[in-house]
This record gives structure tokens, sequence and C-alpha cells, in this order.
């Protein structure tokens, strides 16, 4: 593990080497008790300058793209099997990083190496096709690494969303700079650590943590930097499309969300209650995924919500290190100053509180960012909190008519990353779920993973995806080669 004293500067990983930055000081903060846990120094524009040119020149020298899949996809497996060794003391990282409670960070440590894992088996088995030849040449289309790529990510989910870049990124031949969230730093640099002790050769992974106008910007705009591969707010990810388009470099873009979960007449009433508290309000809501604009059949609406409500208010919010913990803070006091805002706004738009709208109470709340888990009722789809994202513990309830209705509604948003259906009749899960616009949708389920199915929005949640065994071409360029087998030369220039 890096330092763990707080007085301590932390050292980055820049140019194949563990230094400090040479920009501003700052520190990650306990979001449960606002107690240091990490002092560093953020990079400059030359550490951003040196850490690149580190990149291409090791994606150029070090060999790493020309090994045999096999032989890269060994290192990778190293890299899980180091995670896995350290899940723990990473996940206890984690947690003091970003403020999520411990069973969630050792969920998100499994996934890290779970993804390192799939990659180095995805990376063994990928393979280029030969392709029918419409001539005397044989035809194949093949894939090259693309050289130095950018992984830029946000501060909810640290080393899942990290390792979901690097491992294909690396699998593909790759250098990778990670640029991680301000505020949540630690992830990305144990994650480089564990792969230069696993063998990743030296200057293939820098980690560039810093603000992200400042040193996210630098590295998207640089021309040695071929890909981005970018995990964030709406805005910031189109103007980063910007920059990619005056590039010609391709992006993938993980966005905002605000998706729909559907409770329908024939649910299961109390496998939906739990779906859509889990859906909503498991990592304080703090998720692209959540499901934060409900939509109840009218017959069970009043029903539905007071049970919601009452389940909702008995949801344990509390210290993150405790096992039994299901929310604790949010990220920081502004964000949670944000939410507050929104809650604010919902209300004078007509919303009704049914439970939360506030700060918890008592000495353990005093010093972090805590917030109650919070349902409003009462509003129309077209109101701006059905239609912002809040990215918190907050879920705006709707009745619905019919499927019509539910569809109308549930579709009217700028975003459509991922839905939610509960119903016992597979008809109607099947023609929702085919008719419902999202990247993602859940039947009698929410937010379950599996690295092996492809992620990612539509609209206004993004662009691209990434996961799946195709996630390794992502991160290289499609080549077509074809082999003159004519033993006479071209006719048409005699
Ligand atoms: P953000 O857009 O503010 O920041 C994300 C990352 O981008 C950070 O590392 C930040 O420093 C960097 N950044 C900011 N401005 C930049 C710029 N001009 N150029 C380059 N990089 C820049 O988002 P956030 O507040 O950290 O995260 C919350 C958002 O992320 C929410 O909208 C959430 O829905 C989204 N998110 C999406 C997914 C997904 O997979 N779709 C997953 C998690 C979070």
């Amino acid at each position: 593990m890096l330092v763990t004293d707080s007085k301590e500067l932390l050292p980055l990983f820049i140019a194949g080497e563990r230094r400090l930055g040479r920009g501003d000081e700052g520190a990650t903060l306990y979001p449960a008790t606002g107690e240091v846990v990490a002092r560093l120094r953020a990079p400059s524009q030359a550490d951003v300058e040196e850490a690149i040119a580190a990149a291409d020149h090791a994606f150029r020298t070090s060999g790493w793209a020309q090994r045999k899949p096999h032989e890269r996809a060994a290192v990778l497996h190293r890299v899980a099997a180091l995670i896995r060794e350290r899940a723990e003391p990473l996940a206890q990282r984690q947690r003091l990083d970003n403020g999520k409670p411990i069973p969630e960070t050792r969920n998100l440590v499994a996934s890290a190496a779970g993804t390192f894992q799939f990659f180095a088996a995805a990376l063994e088995t990928m393979e280029e096709a030969m392709t029918p030849s419409r001539g005397d040449f044989f035809t194949m289309s093949v894939f090259e690494p693309m050289g130095v790529v950018a992984a830029i990510t946000p501060w909810n989910s640290p080393i899942a969303s990290e390792a979901q870049k690097l491992a294909p990124a690396l699998a593909a031949g790759n250098a990778v700079v990670i640029k991680p969230a301000e505020v949540t730093p630690l992830m990305a640099l144990e994650l480089a650590a564990l792969c230069e002790e696993a063998g990743v050769p030296r200057g293939m992974v820098s980690v560039l943590p810093g603000r992200g106008s400042v040193i996210g910007d630098a590295i998207t705009k640089h021309p040695l930097v071929k890909r981005v591969s970018f995990t964030g707010g709406t805005s910031t990810g189109k103007h980063i499309a910007r920059i990619a388009a005056d590039k010609m470099m391709p992006v993938s873009l993980e966005l905002g969300g605000k998706s729909a979960t559907m409770v329908l007449e024939d649910a299961d009433l109390d496998h939906a209650v739990n779906g859509v508290l889990y859906g909503i309000f498991s990592s304080s809501g703090e998720s692209c995924i959540a499901g934060s604009r409900l939509f109840v059949a009218r017959k069970l609406y009043e029903g539905f919500l007071d049970k919601l409500a009452t389940r909702a208010a008995a949801l344990r919010v509390g210290d993150p290190a405790d096992e039994r913990t299901q929310m604790g803070p949010l990220i920081t006091a502004k964000h949670r100053e944000t939410i507050e805002s929104f809650v604010a706004l919902g209300r004078s738009e007509g919303g009704q509180l049914l439970t939360g709208g506030k700060r918890p109470e008592g000495a353990l709340y005093d010093k972090g960012n805590y917030y109650l888990p919070t349902i409003l009722a009462g509003l129309k789809n077209s109101d701006r909190i059905c239609q912002e994202e809040i990215f918190g513990p907050v879920l705006v309830a709707m009745p619905f008519d019919d499927e019509e209705d539910l569809l109308r509604q549930a579709n009217d948003s700028v975003y459509a990353l991922a839905a939610g259906i509960w119903t016992r009749d597979y008809q109607k899960a099947w023609r929702i779920g085919r008719a419902v616009q999202a990247g993602t949708v859940w039947i009698n389920t929410y937010k379950q993973f599996s690295i092996s199915t492809p992620f990612g929005g539509w609209r206004d949640s993004g662009l691209g995806r990434e996961k799946g065994r195709l996630g390794i071409q992502q991160y290289m360029e499609q080549k077509s080669l074809y082999w003159g087998l004519n033993t006479n030369p071209i006719a048409w220039a005699n």
C-alpha cells in the first residue's frame, strides 16, 4: 500500500516515476468526518507533458504492445491476483476516499479484480478475422493499439470505473494516462502501483489527479493522446466531445442519467419495494444508474408509496465502517448543498415530501456530509426536479394510467441510461423492455452488472460502450489487410 500517514505528501505516478506533483497542494477528506486521508500535490502542466511524453516513449519502446496476447494476459491476471490479495486494505482505503459503506467498497474491489481477469481472458481469446475475398488476394481484418489513451473518471466508484478503462486499454497494448476525480485520487494510484508490481513496464501507466478543467483539459487536448474514455457529467462529456471533434479523436462517454423504475399492477410488491429502495438509495444515490424516477400503476400508487416511504425512513444511514450501514455520507459538503437546493426546487415546484428532505440529526452525523433518503411525490415528469440529474438520495414518484402513458413519461427525458421494470407478466416485460429507451434495462431486478455485458447510454447519457468481449477493440484501431496472391502483374498497367 502507498503512504497512509496523512502528514506525508503522497507521490503520484508521473513518467514512470513515483514522485510528487508540482501543482497546488490538496487533500482528500473522509466524507464521514472531514478528516484528512491523504495529502498530495496536484500535477502541473509540465507534469502532464512529461507523463504523456513518457507514456508515448514507453508505448514505442517497452515492447508491451508487441508481447504476445497470452503474455500481456498473464500480467493482467497478476494484477487481478494482487487486487484480490490486498482486497481488504483497498476496500478500506476506498471507503476513506469516498465514504461508501464498506460492504459496497468490497464489492467494487472484487469487481475491479474480476475486470482484469475478464479482459485477460478476452485478450487471450480475441480473434481477428479472415474476411471473404473477392479477388486474388487474402483479406484480413486486424486491430492495432492506438498509443497513449486517457481514462478520465468520476468520484463515485473509483476502483471499479478505473479498472474498467485501464484493463482493456492495457490489454490492447496501449499506454494509459489516468485522470481520477480530484476528490478521490487514491484508487488510481493504488492500481498504478499494482500494475507496476505485476510487470506492466514503467511509464505505461501514469496517474494525474488534478482539476478537471486544467489537467483533464490538457490531457484531452494533447496531440499524443489518441483516445479518451470518459465517465462523468453530461456537460463535461459534451465539452470533451467538442475537443475530440477537432482532433478527430475517438471518445467514449459514460454520462449522467435519470433512470425510470416502473412498477406495474401485477408486480411482486415485496420485490419491487426492495428493488426500488436499492436502485435509488444504495451508494446514497450517487450512481449514474440510480433509479431516480419512479412510475407506479395508479391503482397501487398510494399504498406502494406509503410502504416505500416507511421503508426508506428505516434505512440505516451512518458510519461507512459499520458493516450494517446501508447509506453513508455524500462525497462533499458542497455536493450535499447541491442536493438540498434540488429538494428545495422540487418543493417549490409543488413536490410533497413523503420522507427525508433533511440532514439526519445526532452526534454521529455532525461532521459528515449525511443526508436522509428522500421521496417527493405530486410532481409532473416535465418538472425540473424530474428531468435533471440530482446524483443523490432523492426519488421522485409519479403515477401512470396505462402502458402508453408509462412509456410516454419514461422516455420523456434527455437521459437514457437505464430503466427497471417490475412485473410478473413476461409479455408486458418484453414489450416495455423493448420500447423503453435506455442502454440497460433490468426486469425484476435493478443495478446488477456483469463485466461480460456491454454498458453505456443513449442520448445525453453517452456514446460508445464499455465492458463485454469487444471492450478491448474499443481501444484499438481497425485495419484491413489485403495480401495479393496473383503471380502476374496487375493487368491494367500493361
Ligand atoms: P464531472 O464531469 O464533474 O467529472 C468527471 C471527471 O472529469 C473528473 O475526473 C473531473 O475532474 C474531470 N473533468 C472535469 N472537467 C473536465 C474538463 N474540462 N476536461 C477534462 N476532464 C474534466 O463529474 P463528477 O461530478 O465527477 O461525476 C458525476 C457525474 O458522473 C454524474 O453526472 C454521473 O451520472 C456521471 N457518471 C456516469 C457514469 C456512467 O457510467 N454513465 C458512471 C459514474 C458517474
